[in-house]
C-alpha cells in the first residue's frame, strides 16, 4: 500500500489492549474464586462452581462459587455483626474508608477496565474512560455524604443489613451504585453480582481487605438467581436493592410483600429519542450512536425507539446509516472499537429473535455491509424504520444494539409516543429550542430527561424510574433516602398547645357536648353515598354497612363500595391528573386552604361527628386537621427541586413531580386528622385521589364531600369511596390505571397490597392501621418522584 492510499483509506490497525494483568491475576487465585464472607474467603457450602466465560472468544476465565442458601445466611449474619459497629462509626470514619475505596479503585483503575472488558465483553474504551471513573466518583461522592450525613439527614439512621442483586451490564459500576450510598449511611450489605459477569466484584472484595475495612461490612456472594432468591428470602435482610429485568423485579415485589423490607428497583426500560425538525441533526446522529450503540444496546435507559419529526426522518436516516457503516464492531480490548461482545449466548439468540420477530412484523431493516467477527458473541447496529408504535420491536426491551424508528408530525403526537410504553426510566430530547425541549420534557413519562445528549450519569444525580421502571433513585441526595429510616421511626403528629387551649375553649363556650344516650339519637334516615368525579354517587352493590360509635351504638350507614365504584373513581381521578398536575403550587395552596377554611366553618359538625365515632376529644382533631390542610397548603409552593452540581457544563435539574392517580387507604385513628395529613400532602403534590375512609370511622370522611364540593376542589381531584378496605385495596393495587398505593391497615392487608402492586409496578406505602403517622418530610417524599432533567449548555 503507498502512502497516498494509505491517507485515502485511513484504516485502523490493531490497537490492542494487554490482557496479561488482568489473566495473571486470576491465575494468581488458581483461577478460582470463593465467597467473602465476613471479611474472609470461603469454599460454597454447595461445593458447586460455574464458569465465567469471555464472551469475545467463548473461553472460559475463571471458576466462581455458587452460593448456597447456607452461605448466605452466614453473609447476612456477618453483616448484621458488623452492623452492631459499623451502624454507629461516626460519619467520619466512614467517609475515610469511602475515601479510601476510592482511591483504591483509581490506583488498580486499568486492571478493573481490564477485567471487566474480559468478562463482559463492552469495549475497553467504555470500561477505562467511562465505567471505572463513575465508580471511583460514587466512592468519592458518598465518602461526602458519609461525612455530612450527621447535619444534613439528622434524625435518620441506617436501615441495617442490606441485600443487593445487580446484572451483569455495568458490573462494578452498578455495585457502586449500590454499595457506595449504603455504606455511606452506615449499612452493611450483601451483594450478589450477576452470574455472567462477577469478577471484578470479586477484586472489589479484595480492595475491601487492603483498606482494612472492618469484616462483614461488605459480603460478596456470587451464584445464579437462586442465591438471589435466597437473599431476598432471607428473614435477616432489612432492605433489598435490585437492579435487573422487570421481570424478576416483579417476583422480588411479591417475595417481600408484608415482610417489612425496604426495597427499590431499578429496572427495564424502552427510552424514547425524541428529534424535532429544528435539532442539530449531527449532533442527534452522535447522541444515537451513545443512546443504543454504547456497550452494545444493552443498558437499561438505552435510547432504544427513535422517534423524529416527519420532516427530517429521511434525511436523519441517511446520516444515521452512514455513520453505521462507520462504526466498528470487534474485539473488545481493541482500543478503536466501538461496539463489542454480547455478554453471553443467550442474550445473542434473545437478540435475534426480537430482530427476527421486528422483520416477521413488517418492519424495514438496515444493518452495515459489512459483517460481524464469526466468532464470540457478536451482533451488528441494527435500524428499523417504519415500525408501528404497538409492534413487539416498538414495546418490548431487546436489550441489543437494536434501533426502533417512528415518525411523529407534532409535538403532542411525539409525547403520546414517547408515553406509550409501560416503562418510564429515560428520554433524550433533540431540539434548538429549549421552550420545547423543556416543555416535552415535562410531560415525558420517565426518571431522567437528557435535553440534547443522552446516556449522562454522576454521583450527584439521581437515577431511577417511573412506571415499571421501578421505584427509589441512586445517585444524589434523593438517593440516600433508600439506605435510612427515621431515627424515632415514626414521629407523633401533636396537637400544638395553642390548638389544645383553643380547642377546649370553644369546648366550653359552645359545645359543652356530651354524646347522647343511644335512645336519643335521631332516626338513622341518611346513607352517605360515595363521592366520584365531584358528584355523590350510590354505591353500585346497593348495599350500606352500618357505622357503630365506641359504645357500639349505630351512628351511621355507609355505601359498599365494589370494584365497579373503584373503577368509576379511578376514571375520574385519572380524567383530573392532568389539570391538577398542571395547576401551580399557588393555586393548589389556595385550594387546601380553602379547604381548611370550609372545614373551620363547619368545625363543631365535625368535631361532633368525630366523638360519635371515635368518643375522643373531636375539637382537638378538627383543629390538628385544620392545622394539616394548612402544613400541605404551606408545602404546595414550596417544595422545591434542587439543581445538582454533575461535572460538566450542564445544569441538572432535579424536580419533584406526582406520581400520579393514587389510592388512599385510610388509617383508624384519629380519621379526621389523618386523612386531612395525608390527602392534603398528597394533593399538594399534585396526585389525584381515590380515597378509601377507614372502615371503622368512615363518616367524617363521607361528610367531608360537602365541604370539597364548596371548596372549588376539581371534580374527579378527590374521590371518596366507602366499602370493605381489604376488598377495595386490593382492586386499586391490582388496577392499572392506579400509580401508587398508601395503605393503612393489618398487616395481612399489606402484605396484600404489596404483593398486588407488582402487576404494573406501581408505587406502595403501607403502614398499620392505628399509630401515629410518619413525619410531613417523609410523607411529601412519598407523594413524589424525582425527575431529573440535563440541560447541557455552551457553544
Ligand atoms: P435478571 O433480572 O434476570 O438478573 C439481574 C440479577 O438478578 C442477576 O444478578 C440475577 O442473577 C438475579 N436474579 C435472577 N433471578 C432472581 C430471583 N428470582 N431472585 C433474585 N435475584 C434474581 O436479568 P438477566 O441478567 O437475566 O437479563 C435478562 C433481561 O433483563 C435482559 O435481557 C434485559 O432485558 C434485562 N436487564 C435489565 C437490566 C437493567 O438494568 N434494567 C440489567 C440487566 C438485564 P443471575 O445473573 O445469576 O441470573
Amino acid at each position: 500500500m503507498t502512502v497516498t492510499e494509505l491517507l485515502e483509506t485511513l484504516p485502523y490497525g490493531p490497537a490492542p489492549e494487554a490482557a496479561k494483568p488482568a489473566l495473571e491475576w486470576i491465575e494468581a487465585h488458581k483461577g478460582r474464586f470463593g465467597l467473602f464472607i465476613g471479611g474472609k474467603w470461603r469454599d460454597p457450602s454447595t461445593q458447586e462452581w460455574f464458569a465465567s466465560i469471555n464472551p469475545a472468544n467463548a473461553k472460559p476465565l475463571a471458576e466462581v462459587a455458587q452460593g448456597g442458601p447456607e452461605d448466605v445466611s452466614d453473609a447476612v449474619k456477618a453483616a448484621r455483626k458488623a452492623f452492631a459497629s459499623w451502624g454507629k462509626t461516626p460519619g467520619h470514619v466512614r467517609a475515610r474508608y469511602l475515601y479510601a475505596l476510592a482511591r483504591q479503585v483509581q490506583k488498580h483503575s486499568r486492571l478493573f477496565a481490564v477485567l471487566e472488558t474480559l468478562d463482559n465483553g463492552k469495549p475497553i474504551r467504555e470500561t477505562r474512560d467511562i465505567d471505572i471513573p463513575l465508580v471511583a466518583r460514587h466512592f468519592y461522592y458518598h465518602a461526602g455524604w458519609a461525612q455530612l450525613m450527621e447535619g444534613e439527614l439528622s434524625g435518620y439512621e441506617p436501615v441495617g443489613v442490606v441485600g443487593q442483586i445487580i446484572p451483569w451490564n455495568f458490573p462494578l459500576l452498578m455495585l457502586a451504585w449500590k454499595i457506595a450510598p449504603a455504606l455511606a449511611m452506615g449499612n452493611t450489605v450483601v451483594l450478589k453480582p450477576a452470574e455472567f459477569t462477577p469478577l471484578t466484584a470479586l477484586l472489589f472484595a479484595e480492595i475491601c481487605q487492603n483498606v482494612g475495612l472492618p469484616a462483614g461490612v461488605v459480603n460478596i456472594v456470587t451464584g445464579d438467581g437462586r442465591t438471589g432468591a435466597a437473599l431476598v428470602e432471607h428473614e435477616g435482610v432489612d432492605k433489598i436493592a435490585f437492579t435487573g429485568s422487570t421481570e424478576v423485579g416483579r417476583i422480588i415485589r411479591r417475595a417481600t410483600a408484608g415482610s417489612g423490607k425496604k426495597l427499590s428497583l431499578e429496572l427495564g426500560g424502552k427510552s424514547p429519542f425524541l428529534v424535532f425538525d429544528d435539532a442539530d441533526l449531527d449532533s442527534a446522529v452522535e447522541g444515537v450512536v451513545d443512546a443504543i450503540w454504547f456497550n452494545q444496546g444493552q443498558v437499561c435507559c438505552a435510547g432504544s425507539r427513535l422517534l423524529v419529526q416527519e420532516g427530517v426522518a429521511e434525511k436523519l436516516y441517511g446520516k444515521l446509516r452512514a455513520r453505521m457503516e462507520r462504526l466498528r464492531v470487534g474485539d473488545p480490548l481493541d482500543k478503536a472499537v466501538d461496539i463489542g461482545a454480547i455478554v453471553a449466548p443467550v442474550q445473542l439468540q434473545k437478540i435475534q429473535q426480537l430482530v427476527q420477530k421486528g422483520v416477521e412484523e413488517g418492519a424495514e431493516l438496515w444493518q452495515p455491509s459489512w459483517a460481524v467477527p464469526a466468532e464470540g458473541c457478536f451482533y451488528p447496529p441494527t435500524l428499523f424504520t417504519n415500525v408501528a408504535p404497538a409492534s413487539t420491536i416498538a414495546q418490548e426491551e431487546i436489550f441489543g444494539p437494536v434501533l426502533a424508528a417512528m415518525t411523529f408530525r407534532t409535538p403532542e403526537e411525539a409525547v403520546r409516543l414517547a408515553n406509550n410504553t409501560r416503562y418510564g426510566l429515560a428520554a433524550s430530547i433533540w431540539s434548538e429550542d429549549i421552550n420545547l425541549a423543556l416543555d416535552v420534557a415535562t410531560q415525558v413519562k420517565a426518571g431522567t430527561i437528557w435535553i440534547n445528549s443522552t446516556n449522562l450519569f454522576d454521583a450527584a444525580s439521581g437515577f431511577g424510574g417511573y412506571r415499571e421502571s421501578g421505584f427509589g433513585r441512586e445517585g444524589g441526595k434523593e438517593g440516600l433516602w433508600e439506605y435510612v429510616k427515621k431515627a424515632e421511626s415514626r414521629l407523633p403528629i401533636a396537637d400544638s398547645p395553642k390548638s389544645k387551649s383553643r380547642a377546649k375553649a370553644k369546648t366550653a363556650e359552645a359545645i359543652s357536648y356530651e354524646p347522647p344516650a343511644v335512645s336519643a339519637l335521631p332516626p338513622i334516615d341518611r346513607t352517605a353515598k360515595l363521592f366520584i368525579g365531584g358528584k355523590q354517587a350510590r354505591p353500585d352493590s346497593g348495599y350500606s354497612k352500618a357505622v357503630y360509635g365506641p359504645q357500639g351504638q349505630l351512628i351511621g350507614e355507609v355505601g359498599l363500595g365494589n370494584r365497579k365504584d373503584v373503577r368509576n373513581a379511578v376514571e375520574a381521578a385519572r380524567g383530573a391528573f392532568e389539570g391538577w398536575r398542571r395547576t401551580t403550587g399557588h393555586n393548589k395552596a389556595q385550594i387546601l386552604y380553602f379547604l381548611a377554611e370550609n372545614l373551620e366553618a363547619r368545625a363543631f359538625e365535625f368535631a361532633r361527628r368525630l366523638e360519635l365515632q371515635t368518643g375522643a376529644d373531636g375539637m382537638a382533631e378538627v383543629e390538628a386537621a385544620i392545622q394539616a390542610l394548612f402544613t400541605a397548603a404551606a408545602w404546595a409552593d414550596k417544595y422545591d427541586g434542587v439543581v445538582h452540581n454533575t461535572p460538566i457544563r450542564n445544569v441538572t435539574l432535579a424536580v419533584p413531580e406526582p406520581i400520579g392517580v393514587m389510592g388512599l387507604l385510610c388509617p383508624d385513628d384519629r380519621p379526621l386528622l389523618a386523612l386531612a395529613t395525608l390527602a392534603g400532602a398528597a394533593l399538594a403534590m399534585g396526585n389525584t385521589l381515590v380515597v378509601v375512609p377507614s372502615p371503622a370511622h368512615p363518616l367524617s370522611a363521607t361528610d367531608l364531600y360537602q365541604v370539597l364540593e364548596t371548596s372549588d376542589v376539581p371534580a374527579g381531584t378527590f374521590n371518596i369511596v366507602t366499602g370493605e378496605r381489604d376488598e377495595l385495596a386490593k382492586t386499586l393495587a391490582e388496577h392499572d390505571d392506579v400509580d401508587a398505593v398508601w395503605y393503612a391497615g393489618p398487616q395481612a392487608g399489606r402484605a396484600m397490597v404489596e404483593k398486588a402492586s407488582a402487576l404494573n409496578m406501581k408505587r406502595t406505602w403501607t403502614l398499620p392501621e392505628s399509630g401515629p403517622l410518619p413525619g410531613m418530610d417523609e410523607i411529601l417524599r412519598q407523594a413524589t418522584q424525582v425527575k431529573n432533567i440535563w440541560v447541557p449548555y455552551g457553544a
